[in-house]
């Protein structure tokens, strides 16, 4: 069995690579081959194995005793900040980022936070608390749309306006199979997208189109997230991490899911502004409390939360970054656009253990071959991630 020589994937019989187009002779593409190291499977000795039991039997021990348990939910405090100035057009590629920097930390770090706060990277997330199960939303009828908003009204904010478009797109969603889990169909009708959507394109909340959200980056559309989301299969209680924040709906919709959520965003100006609008939602809708958050390039993923049951990525790249595949849980799922900027294919990824030790990879497009164009994953230098020099800053 033969796969790529540039981004990993299997490859046919037969032709080039069905994900990046590299060609198995082309000579430029071996050169972007992964490290050795990232192609095999990781192995341990058997001697590790005894040390490992009573490592977990030492965290099973804290887990009872709970000495990091937070007194009570701490948010930020900062308002939500002008919006970018708005796209020419919707539903087409963004442009690429803008050359983002990380910038000094702007918000307070916040005290009681469960978890530590990544040691060099600017996080002024809301302390990590558990929201209550079961949730509201628990309650909410699905099958009449009459019933719906009347609960919707009685439990949110949100005017008949939306709620109609919002059912209305779900009940595509359903049609579509993008949605077929009822957990996810009761967390899309109950996220108020509209919220998360800049004011100047409001009307299009519920558009089946990526919008513009400023500093060329998009708020992906309803059917992509919903069958990104479905493809995760995110259980209650999975650490799931998301790359590329954006306009925050993404991860709003992960915490009607789970409770540990953790999303990283890589332009410094939209991270502030969905940082500000998690903390004023977060009266109406405590969960956003549990979504931890952070500027920085999510390429390196967020090691001290590792490892993730979850992982999903809302831009594209042409290669899997290798800390993410490392911070994957055994039998971890992840859903990332890999090819070139020209479009690229939705996988998902399991990481399955092997009997013997280490891992094997196992890929499936959730398009079954139509490719899709995300914006670009970028460095905090604005540039592209190659894959033969960026392993150099890993570990962060
Ligand atoms: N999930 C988002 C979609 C945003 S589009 C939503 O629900 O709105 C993808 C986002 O990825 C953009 O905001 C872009 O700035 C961000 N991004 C690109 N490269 C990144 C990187 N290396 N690390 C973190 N975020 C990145």
């Amino acid at each position: 069995m033969a796969f790529c020589p540039r981004c990993g994937f299997e490859l046919p019989s037969s032709g080039d690579c069905p994900v990046c187009g590299a060609s198995a002779r082309d000579d430029s593409a071996s050169k972007n081959r992964p490290r050795r190291s990232e192609r095999r499977p990781i192995r341990f000795p058997r001697i590790l194995f005894p040390a490992l039991i009573a490592i977990a039997a030492a965290a099973v021990v804290l887990l009872l005793l709970d000495p990091f348990k937070p007194k009570a939910p701490v948010v930020s405090t900062a308002d939500v900040s002008p919006a970018g100035a708005p796209q020419a057009s919707s539903g087409t590629p963004a442009s690429p980022a803008p050359a983002a920097s990380v910038a000094p930390a702007d918000s307070t770090q916040l005290a009681a936070a469960p978890e530590p706060a990544a040691s060099n990277q600017n996080t002024a997330a809301a302390g990590v608390t558990d929201s209550p199960w079961p949730k509201v939303l628990d309650t909410m009828p699905t099958t009449s749309k009459e019933a719906y908003i009347a609960w919707m009204q009685t439990h949110t904010d949100e005017t008949a306006h939306f709620l109609e478009l919002k059912w209305q797109r779900a009940q595509i969603l359903v049609a579509n199979k993008d949605i077929t889990s009822p957990s996810l169909l009761r967390a899309f009708l109950y996220t108020p997208r509209e919220y998360f959507v800049r004011t100047y394109n409001l009307k299009k909340a519920y558009d089946n189109t990526a919008i513009p959200i400023g500093y060329g980056q998009t708020i992906s559309g309803p059917h992509m997230v919903a069958n990104m989301t479905q493809s995760l299969d995110v259980q209650r209680g999975d650490r799931v991490l998301e790359i590329g924040t954006g306009s925050g709906y993404q991860s709003a919709l992960l915490s009607e899911l789970t409770d540990h959520v953790y999303t990283i965003e890589i332009v410094p100006q939209l991270y502030r502004e969905t940082d500000a609008i998690y903390t004023k939602l977060s009266a109406r809708y405590p969960e956003y409390n549990s979504i931890l958050r952070k500027n920085a390039d999510g390429y390196y993923g967020w090691a001290e939360h590792a490892p993730f049951q979850k992982i999903i990525v809302t831009a594209g790249i042409d290669h899997i970054p290798p800390d993410l595949l490392k911070q994957l849980a055994p039998d971890g799922v992840m859903v990332i656009p890999i090819g070139p900027p020209s479009g690229q294919t939705v996988l998902r990824i399991v990481k399955k253990p092997l009997a013997g030790g280490g891992f094997t990879f196992e890929r499936s497009d959730i398009y079954h071959g139509t490719k899709v164009i995300f914006v670009p994953f970028t460095s905090t230098e604005g540039a592209r991630h190659n894959v033969d020099t960026s392993g150099a800053g890993s570990g962060q």
